[in-house]
């Protein structure tokens, strides 16, 4: 497998409309992927359709976008952000809302009027940026405002005249409820059970709202381009009056249909207001042409709307298709059901038709996710040569997911030729080659081979790693054997073999070593055995060869004793040395080559190496000034110097062994010191060749934070300095200056400096 380098994004300034549900992707990956896989101006295929900006940054980069959608929500979006409406359109159709009349009232006037409430300071009447509830009351608890008068600001309990208009709105909830649904489904339809479900999750109050201007849509009389932009506005409505929106935050992505203990009901008004500026930030045009027309050879996008198996024929003929582009699918239920409540809502009941099975779906899970992929996946085989490049982002990976899709991939025939992942909360990037469905063969799965696959991605590693990393080994290693799922399996079934399999692969394996205070496999994190020694007075020749045995031989000749924390930081201060005044990503674009695949460091990491060495001038990175080669070298000198006057002070005399100064008294090592000017903690372990109850690690206190950093991050590291004494340059500077040293004071001195205290300046992940 030619493992591919981690393609670093930028993370999108405005996540724009319905961010909560379409798949969080960073810009600048698929416009960097494409050029070495395609030629601008030829066909690209995105057979999904999940992730508008996806679509959208490949037309931009140049590229003629084919792309398919089936859910009408999504393909508004990519309408919408490929053809923005303009800002001029988006004011006046919300104008034209609020001048239309209700009864003797303005619209706008009436509909704000839902959400007044009295301030609890000044007692002006103000409008409510939301109020809150709990589940299964019907009166809310709370509101949040801000107050015009008098500037009183946040939460605040519900008023008797709050709970009062609730109380009135949900009196007349029958009839708008019945008219909601008759949007969606018709009174005899078989689905009208579930439409009534998904609208149970609207309170009165936004239900009243959003039916109104619903029926405004209507009866206004708007050109299309402001009936256009006005459905833009109402759909962010749709989605900002449910009870999916929890208080306070925790689920900010929510996947089930499932109303929280305590929910936030937002002002709809204030919600349309912000659409404005939600829509307005996602201007930029790019040209786009429905199905058959065809954008021309500069770029744009071909929308399809449908399934992927009714184009197969005419693609082949007439779309040569150059590469394959896709954010992977994961179950929506709720996005997926609301997709189709809202659909009815804002165009009516046919749009709703093709769409429907979704309200009718309560559960989606992994095996249905590999079945549906694996579909998609054979029709897009029928439709391109062989040897087709495919560049897939699984957003909010997870063990599960990453099976199902690898698995559904297998069978279908693509094989697997890279997959690039840096943490759980970013996007894993897959590159599948399209290969022959008629030659495949399946492999037979080798838990010993799973076993040694786990155990090199450790040992390359140097240090532990999260489940999901391993995991992703392990389903390498069946991947490339073809042996995910045996053809007479059901999806089921391969899945649970499969997990089951790694399981056992870890549990049943000596050298793998679980740092988890969890029960399951997937918490906590996997290391190697012989990486965490360090208790006791092994030493280092005996690490080393279990090590050696540990490590298969392509691998030995590599370094595979350095952590990836280590090497991480080893690259980036090379790096900035050659090329001082570097940004964030070209630190990225220099180190994920180096690290490939599953190495991938995540940016927390580069974050607390850079914090550690330099200062950000001006959005360029810079190592400081104590930094430079020269400074720390000077400074290496006079630390061994104090190193070796404290120790005449107490009576020991100094000797240099390797890079250890020894403390020795009638021939005997009292204490070993080790000088580091990184935080290389590791290195410096592997070059301590005595017990560690004996063994001081300095190094600089512009260094702890990291130091502990790691420590932190990794728990084979943090058993091995257990009993080993870090201190900071500063300690032996402190130690020099007292009138009185002793060989207690002393003791007493290194035992309290720990690395701990210097946690504050700590970054996760
Ligand atoms: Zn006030």
């Amino acid at each position: 497998m030619d493992v591919q380098a981690y393609i670093p994004g930028m993370k999108p300034v405005e996540p724009g409309p319905l961010a909560r549900f379409t798949p969080p992707l960073e810009e600048g990956v698929v416009s960097a992927w494409l050029p070495a896989h395609a030629p601008a101006g030829s066909w690209v295929l995105d057979p999904f359709g999940f992730s508008p900006r996806l679509a959208l940054e490949a037309a931009r980069a140049g590229y003629r976008v084919l792309v398919t959608v089936n859910n009408p929500i999504t393909r508004f979006l990519l309408e919408m952000s490929a053809r923005p409406a303009s800002e001029a359109d988006l004011k006046a159709a919300m104008a034209d809302l609020a001048a239309a009349k209700k009864g003797n009232e303005r619209l706008g006037a009436h509909l704000q009027s839902l959400y007044l409430t009295p301030c609890e300071k000044c007692g002006n009447e103000i409008f409510a940026d939301s109020f809150l509830w709990r589940r299964g009351e019907d009166v809310p608890y709370a509101r949040i405002y801000t107050c015009p008068h008098c500037e009183d600001s946040g939460e605040r309990e519900a008023n008797p005249l709050d709970r009062e208009k609730a109380k009135k709105i949900a009196s007349t909830d029958t009839l708008h409820r019945s008219r909601a649904f008759e949007r969606v489904a018709a009174l005899e339809d078989e689905d009208r059970v579930y439409a009534e479900e998904a609208i149970e999750h609207y309170l009165p109050r936004p239900l009243y709202f959003l039916t109104t201007v619903i029926n405004r849509l209507d009866s206004l009389n708007l050109t299309p381009e402001r009936r256009r932009a006005l459905t833009a506005l109402i759909l962010v409505a749709c989605d900002a009056g449910n009870t999916l929106w929890d208080h306070p935050t925790q689920r900010q992505r929510p996947k089930q249909l499932n109303v929280p203990n305590q929910f936030r009901e937002y002002n709809l008004w204030t919600q349309l207001e912000r659409g404005l500026s939600q829509w307005t930030e996602t201007s930029s045009g790019v040209l786009m042409e429905a199905w058959p027309d065809q954008p021309p050879e500069s770029g744009g996008i071909c929308i399809f709307e449908g399934r992927l198996k009714e184009l197969a024929d005419q693609v082949k003929k007439e779309f040569p298709i150059k590469a394959v582009i896709g954010s992977l699918p994961r179950p929506n239920q709720a996005f997926w059901t609301l997709s189709a409540l809202w659909a009815g809502w804002l165009w009516g009941g046919e749009a709703v038709e093709p769409y429907k099975p979704a309200l009718r779906r309560r559960r989606y899970d992994w095996a249905w996710n590999a079945t549906a992929l694996n579909a998609a996946f054979t029709h897009l085989l029928e439709m391109v040569q062989t040897s087709t490049p495919f560049f897939a982002l699984l957003s909010e990976p997870e063990p599960a997911s990453l099976t199902s899709a690898l698995t559904a991939a297998s069978a279908a025939a693509l094989d697997l030729s890279s997959l690039a992942m840096r943490t759980q909360h970013d996007p894993i990037q897959l590159l599948w080659i399209c290969g022959e469905p008629l030659k495949r063969q399946t492999g037979k799965a080798d838990p010993k081979e799973v076993k040694e696959a786990i155990s090199a991605h450790l040992a390359e590693r140097g240090e532990p790693a999260s489940y999901l990393h391993v995991h992703a080994a392990g389903l390498i290693a069946l991947a490339k054997r073809n042996a995910l799922k045996q053809k007479d399996l059901e999806f089921d079934e391969a899945l649970r073999g499969t997990q089951s399999l790694l399981q056992a692969a870890l549990e049943d394996d000596p050298r793998f070593i679980h740092y988890s205070t969890g029960e399951s496999v997937e918490t906590g994190m996997w290391g190697l055995q012989n990486l965490s020694s360090g208790d006791g007075d092994s030493s280092v020749g005996a690490q080393n060869a279990q090590l050696a045995r540990a490590v298969p031989v392509s691998l030995r000749e590599n370094d595979t004793k350095e952590s990836l924390s280590d090497r991480v930081e080893i690259a980036i201060v090379t790096f900035l040395q050659k090329h001082p005044d570097s940004i964030f990503r070209e630190i990225e674009q220099d180190l994920y080559p180096r690290l490939p695949g599953l190495l991938t460091p995540s940016q927390g990491m580069i974050y607390a190496v850079l914090t550690s060495y330099a200062a950000k001038i001006e959005g360029t990175w810079k190592l400081r000034p104590e930094d430079a080669a020269s400074a720390r070298r000077h400074e290496l000198d006079q630390i061994a110097g104090l190193i070796e006057a404290i120790g005449s002070r107490l009576d020991f005399s100094t000797r240099r062994q390797d890079k250890n100064y020894l403390w020795e008294q009638n021939g005997r090592v009292e204490r070993t010191f080790y000088i580091l000017a990184s935080a290389l903690l590791g290195r410096a372990l592997d070059e301590t060749r005595f017990p560690p109850g004996q063994t001081v690690i300095v190094l600089p206190g512009g260094r702890a934070a990291l130091a502990a950093y790691k420590t932190q991050r990794d728990p084979s590291l943090a058993a091995r300095l257990k009993r080993v004494q870090v201190v900071k340059y500063r300690l032996l500077r402190t130690l020099i200056e007292l009138p009185v040293l002793t060989r207690e004071t002393f003791e007493e001195q290194v035992a309290g400096d720990p690395l701990e205290n210097s946690r504050s300046q700590m970054i996760m992940f």
